[in-house]
């Protein structure tokens, strides 16, 4: 099996086309076959290096490995469109020679008149194939005259084309419908549809996964393919993964770049975990895998026809619970070298207390679902504190457990992981309080927030004299919302 991801490097990778790589990729590792990353630049006005410098990060990043790549090279290459302009010339040239292609010098506005006459007569536009039958002395005429051919390839007979899809079964085209088309420029550049064939024919390709948006584009490149002589691949053509409106998804709707995913501190694997989840299902309803478990179980069979729709929801709790069920020791890594990293912390704080920060974001693990969340969750241990709600810190009850609060903290020496406990039994005690009467006011009052880190973790990291700090802005400062010192 030899399978490619060929992405135009017109703009950066999104969850769409990484999608794309991500199916592919899963698709040759699974069957132990053949990844192959081609970059189809024909586009030179909007393909840029930088784009195609960024897809080897990204796809890199992702943990989606080719063995074979304009950067690593190939038997089959060169892997860059741009670079393979004499295999496109040398096949137009046969398909020419074999009377299967033939030079058109219709001009675009000639080409506009034909078109706004057959549509001026309720027809679907088509090419008229009128330059077909031109004599040699009516090409000479037009050599002559200074124009520069196209080339287009003959779309013979009337009949059906059938794809037979992994995804979608069988999907038939008329032929009818398909008038000859160009594959080649008067500047002599490839299409895009003759490039992808000649391409996939050449480099020996057997599956192509892509989107569905080419589902119409792959009678051309199967007839392409025949005419050149090379074994069709099998297509599986995916559906498109739409906002939540059922719109296709845009820039600002999820279509983030992966880089900004990977900017955000989301785990590479989360990302291929909930990318395989747009369209794939293994069968039942699990949900969280690692890239070697959809290695494992990823099937083209189970690609759903259906469009997929992006859930930022969803994506957070994927992601969520990839960094939950983290090595605990590599989530203290990876998120101290991402909070270092993107100056959350600085440096310099940093080295005056490292177990301290070392505390600090390890508490927040489990209300994480990306590591830049750090950034706003931290600041519950700055010197204001905000509450969410100062209400709750107004009833008869919720100012029992605060003053019970304050007078043991004035009676003991520490607040640690050894005395966590029996401080908390007596503010009980005292306040006689319990249950949500008594935790409530007590997060409230610590964290500024209803939900959040573990009290008792916080509570260790505000100290003593950190927590009677909090406990006396609730008795004595202003406790409104937003406000407090
Ligand atoms: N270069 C095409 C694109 O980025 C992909 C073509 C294909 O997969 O056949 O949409």
């Amino acid at each position: 099996m030899r399978v490619r991801f060929a992405p135009s490097p017109t703009g950066f990778l999104h969850i769409g086309n990484a999608r794309t790589a991500l199916f592919n990729y899963l698709l040759a590792a699974h069957n132990k076959g053949e990844f192959i990353l081609r970059i189809e630049d024909t586009d030179r006005e909007r393909s840029k290096p930088e784009y195609i410098e960024q897809i080897f990060k990204d796809l890199g990043w992702l943990g989606i490995r080719w063995t074979e790549g304009p950067d690593i090279g190939g038997k089959y290459g060169p892997y860059l469109q741009s670079e393979r302009t004499k295999f496109y010339k040398d096949y137009v040239k046969k398909l020419i020679d074999e009377g299967k292609a033939y030079y058109c010098y219709c001009t675009p506005e000639e080409l506009d008149k034909d078109r706004q006459e057959q549509l001026a007569q309720g027809l679907t536009p088509k090419y008229s194939n009128k330059c077909r039958t031109l004599s040699d002395e009516e090409m000479a005429e037009k050599h002559r005259a200074g124009i520069l051919p196209s080339v287009r390839f003959k779309v013979e007979g009337a009949g059906e084309l059938t794809v037979d899809d992994m995804i979608r079964d069988e999907v038939t085209f008329a032929l009818e419908q398909v008038g000859d088309f160009i594959i080649m420029r008067p500047d002599t550049t490839p299409t895009f549809h003759f490039a992808v064939a000649v391409d996939d024919g050449l480099m020996g390709i057997t599956h192509v996964v892509r989107g569905e948006d080419h589902l119409t584009n792959t009678p051309k490149h199967i007839l392409i393919m025949k005419a050149c002589g090379f074994k069709v691949p099998r297509y599986a053509h995916m559906p498109l993964t739409m906002g939540p409106g059922g719109e296709p998804l845009s820039k600002r709707l999820g279509a983030m770049s992966i880089h900004e995913y990977r900017k955000l501190g989301y785990r590479s694997e989360a990302l291929c975990n909930y990318m395989a989840l747009l369209g794939w299902s293994p069968g039942d309803d699990r949900e969280l895998f690692t890239l070697n478990e959809l290695k494992e179980h990823f099937s083209i069979k189970r690609v759903s026809k259906s469009p997929a729709v992006f859930d930022k929801a969803k994506l957070d709790w994927v992601s969520g619970m990839h960094i939950r069920q983290m090595d605990e020791n590599e989530f203290a890594q990876e998120i101290l070298a991402f909070a270092l990293d993107e100056k959350i912390i600085s440096e310099e704080d940093y080295n005056t207390r490292p177990e301290w920060y070392a505390h600090i974001l390890r508490i927040f693990r489990n209300n994480l679902s990306c590591y830049s969340e750090i950034k706003e969750k931290m600041q519950l241990f700055d010197t204001t504190i905000e509450y969410e709600d100062a209400e709750l810190l107004k009833s008869e009850g919720a100012r029992s457990v605060i003053a019970a609060c304050e007078a043991i903290l004035q009676e003991i020496d520490v607040i640690d992981e050894n005395t966590v406990d029996n401080f908390l039994k007596s503010v009980k005690k005292r306040s006689g309080q319990k249950g949500k009467e008594l935790f409530a006011p007590l997060r409230m009052a610590f964290t500024g927030k209803m939900h959040g880190p573990d009290l008792k973790e916080v509570m260790i990291i505000l100290g003593r004299r950190g927590c009677l700090k909090r406990v006396q802005t609730v008795l004595y400062g202003e406790a409104k919302n937003g406000e407090g010192t």
